[in-house]
């Protein structure tokens, strides 16, 4: 058994959705379970019409149903391209019935104005639930025996909306009972990534490029010998081709590695995609859905040995540093954890940390709560905020044995104002906080300087 994620990107319209029922139909002898995210970009859409017909502006409900409208034409006439007459009554009845309750939903948003988190949720699954029904429907008439599961009665979440977590033993136990079975009688099922539910039966949603971690879950629960993630680019490159063209790809990569990456900003695998693999020992490899015969990358327990010092940069924007200086220097002992009670209480992860004597310096990425810490940071310290700023890290398992990459990586950095470093605490990550206006530069110089000459072995 494997399972294979197709990404937003790679079904964006009637061929790329075409060259997925080709793949699938390729590995049918390796037993795939599929999961699928969202046309293209249907989930920005989606949250982009919530906003509108919450706003309360004239015209905005207006411009939302309009939205709402070109996204049913454009899985009508994509989906439309793909099927035979036969089957045109029956994709009119999915389209109908979901874009009914999501226009019914956007009328509720704005009676209320308002598009709270568990709406969010609500109004951003119908992405997942939509194309996923439409992709079993298009894999039957492409010859394969699909059979639609709804990802909500599988993968049960806590109640965290926007970023609710999958309970992970009942979770299993649902994978094992709901999708074994179909598999022994040779069907290819077919779910939606990134979204769940409660114990109660409310819609949640895993986080943004969650049906990654769907993947994973699902894999991790049937025991799958294989997870598969294909994209739009040939695997995890040695840094976002989208900053530098001549990235390269990376052919296999430690879970260590790949996690310190996704955790850091690689946007190709979900920050969370590899804890369940890992805890299962199961291979995960990223490939290219427009380039199937590129073998991608291979993510497994230990990496193969690579003479070459780093294996990938990552780039994370929209990161906050908060300064805060404790204003009595006899409290020094209780500073830190005064500090860290304040973050965790408000459910705000804290990324990177430099500290003295009487000051710390941290990141965070999620600034929705900074006003609130930051009030009560100030009864006990002084507090400056700089926004707009990116963490580039430079990740491989040999940063810890090779000496002098710090001063290579200064070398390579000078001109660049860097404002905060951080090496040591998980021993394959140096990591920059630079201004964002600066990551670009910072990625290409770390770039040029780290992937000059690389092994063949482990790079292409
Ligand atoms: P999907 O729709 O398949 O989930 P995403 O857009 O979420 O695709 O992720 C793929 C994108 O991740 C690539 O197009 C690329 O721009 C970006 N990316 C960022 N860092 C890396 C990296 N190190 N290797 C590969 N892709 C990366
Ligand atoms: N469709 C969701 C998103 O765009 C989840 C995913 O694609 O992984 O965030
Ligand atoms: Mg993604």
């Amino acid at each position: 058994m494997i399972v294979m994620k197709f990404g937003g990107s790679s079904l964006e319209a009637a061929p790329a959705i075409e060259r997925v029922a080709g793949i699938v139909s390729e590995a049918l002898v390796r037993k795939p379970v599929v999961v699928v995210s969202a046309m293209g970009t249907t989930t920005q859409q989606l949250l982009t019409m919530g906003e509108e017909a919450a706003a309360g502006e004239p015209g905005k409900k207006e411009r939302a149903l309009e939205r709402l409208r070109a996204l049913r034409e454009m899985h009508e006439r994509e989906f439309a391209a793909l099927l035979p007459a036969s089957a045109q009554d029956e994709l009119r009845q999915i389209l109908g019935c979901h874009f009914r309750e999501m226009a019914d939903l956007l009328g509720q948003l704005s009676a209320a104005g308002e598009f709270g988190p568990e709406s969010v949720d609500a109004l951003s699954s119908f992405g997942e639930r939509l194309s996923s029904r439409l992709i079993a429907l298009v894999f039957r008439h492409f010859g394969m025996d699909a059979a639609h599961v709804d990802a909500r009665c599988v993968v049960l979440t806590d109640g965290r909306h926007k970023a609710a977590t999958p309970l992970y033993s009942e979770t299993y136990a649902r994978a094992r009972d709901k999708i074994l079975p179909l598999i022994s009688q040779g069907k290819v099922p077919v779910l939606g990534g990134f979204i769940g539910s409660t114990e109660n039966g409310v819609t949640t949603t895993l986080g943004r490029g969650g049906s990654d971690f769907t993947a994973a879950v699902i894999g991790a629960g049937i025991a799958a010998e294989e997870i598969q993630i294909w994209t739009d680019v040939d695997g995890v490159m040695t840094c976002d081709p989208k900053l530098v063209p001549e990235a390269r790809r990376v052919k296999t990569i430690s879970f260590a590695e790949a996690a310190e990456l996704a955790y850091f900003g690689a946007k190709v695998l979900h920050p969370s995609t590899l804890l369940p693999a890992m805890e299962k020992n199961i291979p995960v490899v990223v490939l290219n859905s427009r380039r199937p015969e590129i073998t991608g990358t291979r993510i497994v327990a230990d990496a193969v040995p690579c003479s070459s010092v780093i294996k990938a940069i990552s780039c994370k924007r929209g990161i906050s540093i908060v300064n805060i200086r404790s204003t009595r220097m006899l409290m020094a002992h209780g500073f830190l954890h005064r500090i860290f009670e304040l973050f965790s209480r408000a459910e705000t992860a804290v990324d990177m940390l430099a500290s003295s004597e009487v000051s710390v310096s941290l990141t965070i990425d999620d600034p929705a709560r900074l006003p609130e810490i930051c009030r009560a940071l100030r009864e006990f310290s002084e507090v400056s905020v700089e926004q707009d700023q990116a963490i580039v890290c430079i990740v491989g398992d040999n940063l810890r044995y090779t000496p002098g990459v710090a001063a290579r990586a200064f070398g390579a950095l000078q001109g660049i104002n860097i404002r905060m470093i951080s090496q040591g605490a998980s021993l394959l990550n140096l990591g920059f906080v630079v201004a964002a206006r600066d990551a670009e530069k910072t990625v290409k110089l770390l770039h040029q300087e780290f992937f000059r000459n690389v092994d063949p072995a482990v790079f292409d």
